[in-house]
């Protein structure tokens, strides 16, 4: 049994101020993640400290922008529900829905679901090695079994993934993330919050110690038009992506506008390629030009001994909800059948 500290904070620079005063502590709002990383023994806090009674963090405001600010104790079940994010941004509810469980996602906030951990099994199991869970250990992944690993932006000394679903569409969205911490208020760009795993890959994101999440804000353009989210996985429901992929675009008659493509489950964080994007602007939305956007995403992709299958199946997703996404026919029509 590991014994540990527990405080319920009345206001968020008390939570700032408690976690700053103790290197060993965690934050804990819905527990979906953290409670089983505690029952595994894979967590072992000092101190953990709980968020769900702070004030100001759990409701969805209009932003001057024109987008939305959803805050961190939000719950995935009342994004994906909620009328403003159905109309404008269907894809970021589409997403959300082929994540999980009804019931997980009642409890699930918006900042667990961006730092919940890799599903690799050796992080789980402390029977093993593992470079994430103790640095300078190894990644028994990389030669061992790795069916679900990553294709993309891997290290010699971690080939996780980021199992989020709602992330891989905050990305292609181009979201913001509102922190607060010892060093005050900060804004990181959704692309910049998630990281490769490097000689580091304990370190899942570029928040420093103490600092909470507090919002995700989204800009004005939702891409509802012209969007699909479209989630592989072994089981059609309750399994994490193999491949995802989450696309907005804007068309310009039978052109591409503009577009926005993140992949999930192939990387360290939702993967991105904003000059494969930028080259698709004024191309005919078609087969052939879908097919080499997707050589080009993939062009640095490496497979191990069970997941090299994901290259083609990637490039196959990728044309497919590019088509779809064009011809504005969203994956969410099936995810409303199976939620
Ligand atoms: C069986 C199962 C199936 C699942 N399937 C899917 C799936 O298909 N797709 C998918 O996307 N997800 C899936 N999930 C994951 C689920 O979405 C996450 O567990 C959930 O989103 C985490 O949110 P939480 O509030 O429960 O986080 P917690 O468990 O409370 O916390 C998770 C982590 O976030 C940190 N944290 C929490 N809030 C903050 C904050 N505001 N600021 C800073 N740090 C914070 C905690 O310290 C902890 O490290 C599944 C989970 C389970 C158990
Ligand atoms: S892939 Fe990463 S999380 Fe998995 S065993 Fe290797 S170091 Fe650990």
């Amino acid at each position: 049994m590991n014994r540990f500290a527990f405080a319920r904070p009345a206001d968020l620079a008390e939570a700032v101020r408690e976690a700053a005063a103790d290197p060993g502590a965690r934050f804990i709002a819905g527990g979906t993640n953290l409670v089983d990383l505690l029952k595994y023994d894979v967590e072992r806090p000092s101190r953990l400290i709980d968020l769900t009674r702070l004030p100001g963090l759990n409701t969805i405001e209009e932003t001057a922008e024109g987008g939305l600010r959803i805050g961190a104790l939000v719950t995935n079940t009342e994004i994906a529900h909620d009328a403003r994010v159905e109309k404008t941004y269907p894809l970021l509810a589409s997403a959300i829905l082929a994540g999980a469980s009804p019931q997980l996602r009642n409890a699930a906030s918006t900042g667990g679901n961006l730092l919940q951990r890799t599903r690799c099994y050796y992080f789980y199991d402390t029977g093993t090695a593992c470079n994430k869970r103790v640095p300078g250990t190894g990644c028994p992944a990389i030669g061992g079994v790795n069916r679900i690993h990553a294709i993309l932006g891997a290290s010699e000394h971690c080939i996780a993934t980021h199992p989020s679903d709602m992330c891989v569409a905050l990305a292609a969205l181009a979201a913001t993330v509102h922190v607060t911490g010892p060093e005050g208020e900060r804004a990181i760009p959704f692309a910049e919050f998630h990281r490769l795993p490097g000689d580091h890959p304990e370190i899942d994101t570029t928040l420093r110690h103490g600092e909470i999440a507090v919002a995700v804000e989204l800009p004005a353009q939702g891409f509802a038009s012209h969007h699909t989210y479209l989630k592989l996985r072994d089981r059609l429901s309750y399994a994490f992506a193999l491949v995802s992929v989450a696309v907005g675009l804007e068309m310009d008659g039978g052109r591409v506008g503009q577009a926005r493509i993140a992949l999930g489950g192939v990387a360290h964080k939702p993967w991105r390629d904003t000059a494969a994007e930028d080259g698709l602007r004024g191309q005919k939305a078609n087969a052939e030009s879908f097919a080499a956007l997707a050589d080009q995403i993939l062009a640095s992709a490496v497979g191990y001994a069970h997941n090299a299958f994901k290259i083609g199946l990637a490039r196959r997703a990728i044309v497919r909800a590019l088509s779809q996404a064009a011809a504005g026919t969203p994956q969410s029509q099936t995810d409303k059948r199976i939620r």
